[in-house]
């Protein structure tokens, strides 16, 4: 329909008229850069007050009072900027905001239309070129002399000039101060200045690749997360001599991306929270506490929300101690079985940012329990464990002997459902599932501990490098744990500084850490028994237990010296970790795989027994006597582990159980899992194909 012609001469005289008259009174507002200030502080920090806006404005003396009165009322006056009068704060109006947008467009349009350099940022703005801006960077991040800033500078204005590209952006801007750095070998400002980050193409294969994908979007975040921080430790934050040593695979760093942010695991007693519970004050938005403890129910809620928040605070085991103490309190409830199920199934799904999830181990002891309450959380422990492809949590079973014998049949039951058991024959002692100690002394610990153990010794090629000569072997040991004692000393303080400030705040607030809280560091040895069998020729096994007690009281002493110059508690153990393929990789690149005797592609750690073998095993026979001599020299700890094979009988998994239980002080009972990478299916049995989808993707796992 056609507007008749009365109709627009008519509006023409009212209200077009009147708003083309407000459209010239906003361009006359937008026309003073104060005001537009204005909006954008408002924009950014509102609501405001009177005073707070005059002051982040820049009015700040009393003669300029007048003028910023004037500019805020000019915008009220145009609805621009309202004032809520029983706050007695202003704000900005959708239409200031429609208005500080346009501002925007038109400063960028106009300095691109002008054929100007402009610059793409960081910060998703874009702005004109101003090679005052490079000056300003080189000395800031880099402490360059402001006259060598100057002549740089210069020099990558002209070449942007030259090239004329056409995005310019922030990081080219970068890429080329860098490379006339270099030209001019100023290599550190460089180092200095790098940017940290991925290519575009690494990124895009990473989120293409979905079939490596687990634990969906959390995995690609925590991977892109861990490349941009090892990074920043290897290049900027580690002594370069560790740096090095590292990269050359003399040793290794697990997780490298949280090296300076969260420590390896966490020893916690649950209770001690039962009382208090731990107040997050305010350091979470979501979370605000964890209450007391109890019920049964209590508890249960207590150990998913401590997993769910642990879980982002350690990157390798968050270890729950004294459960049956409070259980014993809590008192009796006939679904404890299940409602403990439930929580781990739900404390299983906590999000974590390291590659792969910590694990979390329960602490059940079964002197001075009530046998009803062991049954009770073996029995919930059997049901997640059914429920969950891979569990990551697992139970540590700490017993004085003989007490294994009452639940053989349902520990070896679970051990046959792919559940992650480890046994602890010494009740005074507190040891992690991976075998890391909580008391690197004879002495009591705090009741929370930080423990630091991700750094590894590469020993088979020590010994190889050292000409079958023992003693030189012993000798580059000690010159390596040295440095490396310093660099995990500098990590405790780093670390223990960070959650003073709030970074780590369960754990801050859990028992008072901060204040009686204390830190281990722990040395890993890998490779013990090729390096040994290297240096002494491969069929010299008499020899063998002596030099291996040599090494071992080598590295304890060298640590322990190291530990009081730095004032720290340090330990070496042989524990499991992800060192061992990484090593023998590395040597077998550098000097051919026939020099180093490997199995399986890894280098041994801890020690590994088959669980068939163990049933025949007497109590003097070579292996459990090497096992229970390093056992005692290792103040760090010993992981020590019982191959499950999968065809292995009820009765012999149990009888196996039971004998090692009977002959060492710690091992861990694990039987390879097998799970579809297209379903999720899980088997207990050898497959190469799915049982259910047929895919022939099967990934095979130890809890
Ligand atoms: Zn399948």
């Amino acid at each position: 329909m056609e507007l008749s012609h009365d109709y627009v001469e008519a509006k023409k005289g009212g209200v077009l008229e009147s708003a083309s008259r407000r459209v010239r009174m906003i361009f006359s507002v937008m026309a003073s850069p104060n005001r537009i200030d204005i909006l954008r502080i408002l924009n950014s920090k509102g609501p405001l007050t009177y005073s707070e806006l005059k002051a982040l404005a820049g009015f700040k003396s009393k003669k300029e009072s007048g003028k910023f009165a004037y500019h805020l009322r000019k915008l009220l006056r145009q609805s621009l900027v309202a004032l809520n009068k029983a706050e007695r704060r202003y704000t900005i109006t959708n239409l200031g905001k429609l208005v500080l947008s346009l501002a925007r467009q038109i400063e960028e349009r106009s300095i691109i239309e002008s054929g100007k350099m402009y610059v793409r940022t960081s910060n998703q703005t874009i702005e004109e070129f101003n090679s005052h801006k490079i000056i300003q960077s080189l000395v800031r991040e880099a402490n360059v002399p402001l006259e060598l800033a100057q002549k740089i500078t210069e020099e990558v204005e002209n070449k942007i000039y030259k090239f004329q590209t056409a995005y310019l952006t922030a990081p080219l801007i970068r890429e080329m101060v860098n490379s006339v750095l270099i030209e001019h070998g100023h290599e550190e400002y460089r180092h200095k200045l790098a940017r940290i980050g991925m290519p575009v193409f690494d990124i895009a294969q990473m989120i293409n690749s979905v079939d490596e994908v687990k634990n969906g979007i959390e995995s690609v975040l925590a991977k892109t997360a861990q490349t941009v921080l090892s990074e920043y430790l290897v290049f900027n934050t580690l002594p370069k001599d560790i740096a090095d040593s590292y990269l050359a695979g003399d040793i290794h760093i697990s997780n490298p991306g949280t090296w300076g942010l969260i420590p390896d695991s966490i020893f916690i007693s649950i209770n001690e929270l039962a009382e208090e519970g731990i107040n997050l004050k305010g350091k979470f938005l979501n979370v605000s506490r964890i209450g007391s403890i109890k019920s049964v129910d209590d508890f249960c809620s207590c150990l998913a929300l401590l997993n769910m928040l642990l879980s982002r605070e350690a990157s390798t085991e968050v270890f729950v101690d004294e459960i049956m103490p409070l259980i014993q309190r809590c008192g009796s409830d006939a679904s404890l079985a299940n409602k403990l199920a439930k929580a781990l199934i739900i404390g299983s799904s906590a999000p974590s940012y390291a590659p792969t999830s910590p694990i979390m181990s329960l602490n059940v002891n079964l002197d001075g329990s009530e046998k009803k309450h062991v049954d009770a959380v073996l029995k919930g422990y059997e049901t997640y464990v059914h429920a969950t492809p891979i569990p990551r949590i697992g139970l540590v079973l700490t017993y004085s002997s003989g007490a294994v014998n009452d639940y053989a049949d349902k520990i070896s039951n679970i051990v046959r459902a792919g559940g992650a058991i480890t046994l602890l024959g010494n009740p005074k002692q507190v040891r992690s599932s991976m075998g890391v100690s909580k008391s690197l002394g004879d002495g009591q610990s705090a009741s929370t501990v930080m423990s630091l153990q991700s750094l590894a010794i590469n020993l088979p090629r020590l010994a190889y490098e050292s000409n079958k000569d023992e003693t030189y072997f012993r000798a580059r040991l000690a010159l390596l744990i040295k440095p490396a004692v310093t660099a995990l000393s500098m990590r405790k303080k780093t670390i223990t500084d960070l959650t003073r400030k709030g970074l780590i705040p369960t754990l801050a607030n859990s028992t008072q850490f901060m204040q009686r809280g204390s830190a281990n560091i722990v040395v890993n040895l890998v490779g013990l028994h090729e390096s040994v069998a290297n240096i002494l020729g491969y069929d010299d096994t008499n020899n063998c237990l002596d030099v291996v007690q040599k090494v071992i009281k080598t590295s304890v002493d060298v640590a322990m010296e190291k530990g009081k110059q730095t004032g720290d508690d340090v330990g070496i153990a042989m524990i499991v970790d992800d060192s061992a393929p990484r090593f023998a990789a590395l040597d077998a690149e550098k000097y051919g795989k026939i020099l180093l005797q490997t199995s399986n592609g890894a280098y041994s750690q801890g020690m590994v027994i088959p669980a068939a073998d163990m049933i025949e095993i007497k109590k003097d026979s070579p292996i459990i006597k090497e096992c229970n001599a390093m056992e005692k020299l290792l103040n760090g700890g010993l992981s020590v582990t019982l191959d499950v094979n999968n065809t292995m009988s009820d009765t012999d998994v149990k009888a196996a159980i039971e004998s090692a239980a009977d002959m060492l002080t710690f091992f861990r009972a694990r039987m390879k899992v097998f799970v579809c990478g297209n379903c999720g299916q899980k088997s207990l049995e050898v497959i190469d194909k799915c049982g259910l989808c047929r895919s022939p993707h099967i990934m095979q796992r130890y809890a």
